[in-house]
Parts: structure tokens; C-alpha cells; sequence
């Protein structure tokens, strides 16, 4: 029989202090050359190792081997000048000088196609592997190229689904993509995100994610999420698409947010990752806290369709603090198993 509520992250974890400054994002590495190779596939064991001793069920390479979960993708690819730089805004929420898309964007060679046979190699357990959304990638460069987001996104999906067909091939089992952006763009997600999304999971036979939050605890995220009000019903803009979408599993974030729950009934039929660990504080959620947000959550999902896990990336958290977490979450998992059980 298939384990009930099946635990997983979702995606990054904190990388160890030889490697990187820790709770920093886009955190200079410490090795160069050999080291760094070899010191990131040590923080990969680590990581699953943590991850493992927590006792997830679906585990990760907690993004050890890229510094931002958008950025290192996009300068594996051709076609995008890294010493171009512009300001833009991003997410409609902050300024930062990005990257300048020059010329057709292409990928010449897989990107963590090895990394992902590295994990595949260390254990049996069913993995996950997250790429970026075509969107959310659009949406931290400049285009000096195609002068239109949709071409661009949809270049980007095509990139994607050629990296996903290799991942699958390593052995991944579930390919997330990240699509922050789709809580801020809603006319764009309806009129072409969810259908470029489509594009990247196109001929995929491995199951398929799309995680969509509130974004890690930065300055940045805190700022814009005083704007959202006391409900934040962003979900209520993509969902509906999503639903009727050849995605299997939405992951999206519950854990202390405004997010109101019954929001989950707009995707029935999905597989829905809740997020049920906060990943904006370091106090660490009590086995029942976390229990208490997956009990919420069944009232919307079926109980073999829900995967519980966190609201997002836990790279800026310290590794006390994140093992912490882990070990709640699989804990409050295995309350309600029990009370499902009984
Ligand atoms: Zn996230």
C-alpha cells in the first residue's frame, strides 16, 4: 500500500557553512574549481541525509548546488549576457539589476542533469527536482531580444521541457516548477503562463509539480505582503486554469499565512502540497501545529491526494532551525496518518 501523506520540501535547504555564507541568498561560495564541485556534492549527501533522518518521504538535492533557484539555470543558457545589466522590477515588488537577454536563448548542455543522477545514485526513496517556471525566469531578466515576455517564456518553456526529459531519464520522479511570479501577473498566467507551463511538461511521463508562494522571509516579501490585505486570494486567479491543466500537483503555501484554506477546493482532483512549516520565522512549529494545518487542509483535499509540506525554500534558514522544521513536519504528517487510520 502507497504511504498516506507523504512528506516533502519545497525545494531549497540551507547549504553548510564551509560551502557558503549561511542565511544569505546568493551567497558567494567559500571552494573554487575541484573543492567547489566536490564540496557541493558533499552538501548534497547532507542534505538528503537531514532530510532522510527526519524521515521525509520525498526527497530533494536542497538546491545545494545552485546559488538562487532562478539565476543558476538561466547562466547555464546561451543567449543571455551576464555582464549586460539592467534594473528592472521584479515581481512588481523590488529593483535589481539583472541580466540582459541579447540573443536567442538557447541550452547547449543539460544543466543538473548530473546532479540529479548524483541524488539517484545515493537513494531509493521516490526524488523531486525543481526548475524554475518560464514566467518567473522572464521575470528576472532584461529582454533586449525578443521584446516580448510571451516569446521569451515560451523559449524558456521549450528550454525547460528538454532539461525535464532528461531529468526524468536520471530518474526523477516528481519535476517541480517554481512560479512565484503567478501570484502577481494574473492576466499573463491566464493568457499564456499556464500554457507555457504546459509546454515545459510536455511527453513527460514522471509526475509534475507547480509551486507558487509567498516567497522566502526577505525584506522584500515581508514589505509587499503588508500590501496584500487580511486575505490573500492571489490563488484564486490561477487555480481555476491550473485545474484544468496537465499539471498533477499544486504546492502552495498555508503555514501561518493569510491564505484562506477553502481556496485548496479550487483545485479537486489535484495532489496538492500544502505548505504546513513557515519559512519567514525561526520558531519552529510543534508536531501539532503542523497536524492542525493538514486537518484544515483534508477539508478541501482527499486524504490520498494531499502531500504535506513547507510554504517554501528553507535556504536563508539556519540548519538548526531547518532541521527543526523537517522534523516537525514529519511528525505532524504522522499524526493525522494515525487519526486517519484509526
Ligand atoms: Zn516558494
Amino acid at each position: 500500500m502507497k504511504k498516506l501523506l507523504p512528506t516533502s520540501t519545497a525545494g531549497s535547504l540551507p547549504k553548510p557553512s564551509w560551502l557558503a555564507e549561511p542565511e544569505t541568498l546568493w551567497s558567494p561560495w567559500k571552494l573554487q574549481d575541484e573543492e567547489l564541485v566536490e564540496g557541493k556534492r558533499d552538501a548534497l549527501r547532507l542534505a538528503l541525509h537531514e532530510q532522510q533522518l527526519a524521515g521525509i518521504d520525498i526527497v530533494s538535492d536542497g538546491e545545494q548546488t545552485r546559488q538562487h533557484f532562478v539565476t543558476t539555470f538561466i547562466e547555464h543558457l546561451d543567449g543571455v549576457d551576464f555582464e549586460k545589466r539592467e534594473t528592472v522590477r521584479i515581481r512588481d515588488r523590488y529593483d535589481a539589476s539583472v541580466p540582459t537577454v541579447v540573443a536567442a536563448v538557447s541550452r547547449q548542455k543539460p544543466v543538473f542533469v548530473e546532479d540529479a543522477k548524483f541524488l539517484r545514485k545515493q537513494t531509493k526513496q521516490p526524488i523531486k527536482w525543481a526548475l524554475p517556471g518560464p514566467m518567473t525566469m522572464i521575470d528576472t531578466l532584461f529582454d533586449a531580444h525578443y521584446k516580448s515576455r510571451e516569446k521569451l517564456a515560451w523559449e524558456f518553456a521549450r528550454i525547460l521541457n528538454e532539461e525535464a526529459k532528461e531529468l526524468e531519464a536520471a530518474g526523477v520522479d516528481i519535476i517541480q516548477f517554481d512560479e512565484p511570479a503567478f501570484n502577481v501577473f494574473f492576466d499573463e498566467v491566464n493568457d499564456w503562463g499556464v500554457a507555457a507551463l504546459e509546454r515545459a511538461i510536455e511527453g513527460l511521463a514522471c509526475e509534475t509539480a507547480v509551486h507558487i508562494c509567498y516567497g522566502y522571509g526577505i525584506k522584500a516579501n515581508t514589505d509587499w505582503k503588508k500590501t496584500l490585505g487580511s486575505e490573500w486570494r492571489q490563488y484564486e486567479e490561477s487555480f481555476p486554469k491550473l485545474a484544468r491543466s496537465n499539471i498533477d500537483i499544486i504546492s502552495l503555501e498555508c503555514q501561518n499565512s493569510h491564505v484562506p484554506i477553502d481556496l485548496i477546493e479550487l483545485v479537486r482532483g489535484k495532489k496538492v502540497m500544502v505548505g504546513a512549516i513557515d519559512v519567514t520565522r525561526d520558531t519552529i512549529e510543534t508536531p501539532e501545529e503542523v497536524a492542525d494545518t493538514l486537518r484544515r487542509a483534508l477539508q478541501f483535499v482527499d486524504a490520498d491526494k494531499l502531500y504535506p509540506s513547507t510554504n517554501c525554500g528553507m535556504a536563508p534558514l539556519s540548519r538548526r532551525v531547518a532541521r527543526g522544521k523537517l522534523n516537525a513536519l514529519s511528525a505532524g504528517a504522522e499524526l493525522i496518518r494515525r487519526e486517519l487510520l484509526e
